[in-house]
């Protein structure tokens, strides 16, 4: 995770690929925080270990190929 400009950028090494608040956005403490300018990032942060992670999983499965009559 890292700031440019104004903005925050998670990266694929962040915990947060996964963590279900980042997938909704704007639940997540650290980036509204970050967002909002209440505390700063200097370089990058990984994020590894956060207290606010909840796993974020996802329910689509698979499915076989369907066969059509025009094959
Ligand atoms: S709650 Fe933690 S793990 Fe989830 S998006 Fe925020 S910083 Fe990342």
């Amino acid at each position: 995770m890292y700031c440019d400009g104004g903005k925050v950028f998670v990266e694929k090494e962040d915990q947060c690929m996964s963590c279900k608040n980042f997938k909704k956005g704007v639940e997540c403490p650290l980036l509204q925080a970050l967002g909002f300018g209440v505390v700063t990032l200097e370089g990058t942060l990984y994020v590894t270990n956060c207290g606010f992670y909840s796993e974020y999983k996802r329910h689509l499965n698979l499915v076989n190929e369907i066969k059509t009559d025009e094959e």
